[in-house]
């Protein structure tokens, strides 16, 4: 059996429903958090409006932004 050890740090992934927007276009998979959304809520990758809905997603730290490669 395995114990980590205390203090170890670990990663963890915490999954937390999440508000996001995505884009309806369905050519277009394009979708963002809504603590990153833009004010007038157009998809980023093609202009389209974009639906709220809620995703099970990582926590993540507000510096992360999944467009930016
Ligand atoms: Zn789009």
């Amino acid at each position: 059996m395995y114990f980590a050890k205390k203090g170890a740090e670990e990663p963890v992934t915490i999954i937390e429903d999440t508000t996001v927007y995505a884009c309806e276009s369905e050519s277009c998979n394009g979708w963002m958090r809504k603590d990153f959304s833009t004010e007038d809520l157009s998809c980023p990758m093609c202009g389209s409006t974009m639906a709220e809905e809620v995703r099970e997603l990582p926590q993540i730290k507000m510096d992360y932004n999944p467009f930016s490669k």
